[in-house]
């Protein structure tokens, strides 16, 4: 038994809805409510997850037709014991300012768009109420023409008329626009000369992308790169200007046709795919080759996919009828671009032609990234389509201001009873990025008029976001990195402490010297208690350790045989070492110098990745954990695992050791390394059984980057749940860093009501 949870907004209201699902829920025996407020309608029945899952689809396939879903916001949470179904007088009081994502393209549009006698036949900036932009047009609230970037443009009679027609599907819609008032395409060289506008410009794009050619495209959120996405030279060329060496691209296909000869595609992906976010969604590859170049994704049995969503997509791929790399319009580890102007500059040297429009984009937003993981959906980047959409708290909280992490850096605000969480602003690493989270902060305290209570942040004291904090005029909460996540986890899915969190990323601050990451948390109603953790093991060259997981298991190694981990040359790291790197290391570890230690889960499986030599060195952050998840899901299903040991009570240490001499002694007899990767996938699940029945709490909440991996995520659930406990994992929010933010929200309303009561 389970609870659903729903938020519909989108022209749901006045058109019949509530009686709908009030039919739809009383037939399929679903006990619950719904109810009609100012921010969309709120439903929520129990049933069998099966029974639920299907009353979603039912919602979308069987809904008024006029009515239509601008975006449909569903988790799962646990049942509170319905009895009936019953229709809730609708909730007044205070309208809560709620700015919607964008949406992608609706399907009356299109059909416009497709239509040779309409007026907006072929006009790339066509939307309505029911889609378009939103949160990347506007400036203030309330969401008015005048507060948009849509102001500069004067409306035309005919769109006027559709604007204040009550009856009209674009009554109100703010960006309305037709070609003869609205925004407009145009061509430009890498000089900026206009080479072609209007429809001419977009004709002309589509035959420099069918040559080969790698064109930049102003889009909703910021600029695409886009490049044949067969054509192997033309791939590889935008990898080596865009100076990204082997991470996947993401790839727009002109239709779910086209992606479902390439790719896996069932039920729950194909309505994702096609869904008002739209996202990029991870699909399984089809084993017999997709007919793309392979630079797209290098060895990579998943491939991020998404469909055309605003019309100047629909029109360009259709035009071009293949699929299209569309990776976001900056160098390596910057912000994507959103200014034309600026993207000449940025992107000159990356692409050869631009395809612009002078509609300007208010605030940078990126694709999300997300993937079916237990039947549900799991974001794993959130941005255009869920940004800036709440999560809702059971009550009122104090205003704070969390500023994230450093990594895939979100922030994210507690106005009254909703945290706003920003869009994915990325690495703070380049001044770029720095200066993109700053502007979105300002443009947050603007958008919510508010002004926080207090700012939380990590406690790194070398994150630039701490350093922002610091600085901020307001009282700083520091929170430790392993409980903001915990948190997240734990306010997406309204369960209240105790809670045992497991914790595991790559490396967060820990408040005893050491790098976290690989913890087991006690939360309680006032804070945590570190339950458990990893053995330690050193991080020789820290920062570089990360990029070489070969350094990182000749710390393991060294941890276990000391010296003489140096005279394993019978192992691929040893191997991979050179003597004069050995030499520096050996002095590195035997002194403690620059060498961190650590119990990491993340570095963990680089350590495991390069004890079976799938990778030494890694191109992009967590490729040697990815590399070791495909490997393990190429062996058969087993329950076969290996030993660890559990020392010590306060915290609990877990002694990976004895797993690592077996891996040895499996390397050594030839067992295979999918097997051997299975085998440890297992054993670290079987990690959390054991310490979780050993910590004896009911509850346990999955949280951290780890948590990304598929595998590892649905046999912990299922493991965790066969062995008597609940288990909560993300859905909306990101296992990742992308989800600090909203667990630093909460530690701060924590450590504040706290303060309160004493
Ligand atoms: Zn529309
Ligand atoms: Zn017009
Ligand atoms: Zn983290």
């Amino acid at each position: 038994m389970l609870r659903l949870k729903v938020v519909i907004r989108g022209a749901v209201q006045g058109v019949g809805f509530r009686p709908f699902i009030y039919r739809l829920a009383t037939e399929m025996r679903l006990p619950g409510w719904v109810s009609n407020t100012s921010e969309g309608v709120f439903i929520e029945v129990e049933g069998a997850r099966e029974t639920l899952q299907q009353f979603l689809f039912r919602i979308e396939r069987e809904k008024p037709a006029i009515s239509y879903i601008q975006s449909l916001d569903s988790s799962f949470a646990d049942p509170l014991g319905f009895t009936s179904f019953e229709i809730k007088e609708s909730m007044k009081g205070a309208k809560t300012a709620i700015v919607l994502p964008d949406i992608a393209t609706c399907p009356d549009c299109l059909r416009e768009v497709n239509n040779e006698r309409d007026r907006r036949y072929r006009y790339p900036f066509t939307n309505c109420t029911n889609c378009g932009p939103r949160f990347t047009i506007i400036e203030s609230l309330p969401y008015d023409r005048p507060a948009t970037t849509m102001r500069k443009f004067k409306m035309c009679a005919e769109c006027e008329a559709e604007y204040k027609d009550p009856l009209d599907r674009r009554f109100h819609a703010q960006p309305n626009a037709c070609p003869k008032c609205g925004p407009h395409l145009e061509l430009w060289s890498a000089s900026g000369e206009v080479l072609g506008v209007h429809d001419d410009a977009l004709r002309a794009a589509a035959v420099t992308i069918r040559e080969g050619r790698i064109v930049a495209v102003k889009g909703l959120g910021g600029f695409h790169l886009l490049v044949d996405a067969r054509n192997e030279s033309a791939v590889w060329e935008l990898r080596g200007r865009k100076q990204r060496e082997e991470k996947p691209f993401a790839v727009m296909y002109p239709t779910l046709e086209s992606v479902k000869a390439a790719c896996e595609v069932n039920e729950l992906e194909k309505r994702l795919l096609r869904s008002p976010e739209s996202p990029i969604v991870l699909l399984q590859r089809k084993p017999n080759g997709d007919g793309l170049a392979d630079g797209i994704a290098p060895g990579n049995p998943y491939l991020g996919v998404m469909l055309p969503y605003t019309p100047l997509h629909h029109l360009l791929m259709s035009e071009l009828g293949f699929p299209v790399v569309a990776t976001s319009g900056n160098l390596s580890d910057e912000p994507i671009c959103t200014d034309e102007h600026e993207a000449l500059r940025r992107l000159s040297g990356i692409a050869d032609f631009f395809l612009v429009h002078n509609r300007p984009i208010l605030r940078h937003v990126d694709d999300s990234i997300a993937r079916i993981v237990l039947d549900r959906e799991l974001v794993q980047r959130r941005a255009r389509g869920f940004a800036p959409l709440p999560v809702k708290l059971d009550e009122d909280a104090p205003a704070i201001l969390a500023v994230g992490a450093h990594q895939k850096n979100t922030v994210a605000s507690s106005v009254g009873q909703q945290v706003f969480v920003s869009q994915h602003i990325g690495d703070l690493e380049t001044t770029q990025a720095y200066e993109a989270f700053g502007r979105v902060i300002t443009s947050f305290e603007k958008l919510y008029e508010f002004t926080p209570q207090a700012v939380a942040c990590d406690l790194h004291p070398n994150y630039l976001s701490t350093r922002y904090a610091r600085g901020a005029d307001a009282r700083v909460i520091g929170v430790q990195h392993h409980y903001a996540h915990v948190l997240a986890c734990m306010a997406e899915n309204n369960v209240a402490a105790p809670v045992l969190g497991v914790s595991w990323d790559g490396s967060g601050y820990g408040p005893d010297g050491t790098v976290w990451g690989g913890e087991f948390l006690a939360i309680h109603n006032l804070g945590y208690k570190r339950a458990a953790h990893l053995r330690t093991f050193r991080l020789p060259g820290s920062e570089k350790a990360v990029k070489e997981p070969r350094r990182t298991a000749l710390g393991l190694l060294y941890e276990m045989f000391g010296e003489s981990a140096f005279e394993r040359d019978d192992l691929p790291p040893v191997r991979a070492l050179s003597s004069e790197e050995k030499k520096v290391l050996r002095s590195m570890l035997a002194r403690g110098v620059n060498s961190p230690l650590t119990s990491s889960a993340g570095r963990l499986f680089d350590a495991v990745a390069s004890l079976l030599d799938l990778r030494q060195t890694v191109r992009f952050e967590g490729q040697g954990a990815t590399e070791l998840e495909f490997r393990a899901t190429e062996a058969d299903e087993s329950d076969e695992h290996y030993l660890v040991r559990l020392q010590g009570a306060d915290p609990i240490v877990v002694d990976w050791a004895p797993m690592v001499l077996s891996i040895l002694s499996d390397i050594e007899s030839g067992v295979s390394k999918s097997v051997i990767a299975r085998k440890f996938h297992n054993t670290m699940v079987e990690v959390m059984v054991l310490v979780a029945q050993k910590v004896g709490m009911e509850c346990v909440a999955l949280s951290g980057g780890c948590f990304q991996n598929k595998l590892l995520t649905e046999r912990a659930v299922t493991r965790l749940q066969q062995a008597g406990f609940r288990v909560y994992w993300h859905q909306r929010i990101p296992p990742n860093d992308g989800g600090i933010a909203v667990g630093q929200v909460m530690a701060a309303i924590r450590e504040l009501k706290n303060g309160e009561k004493e």
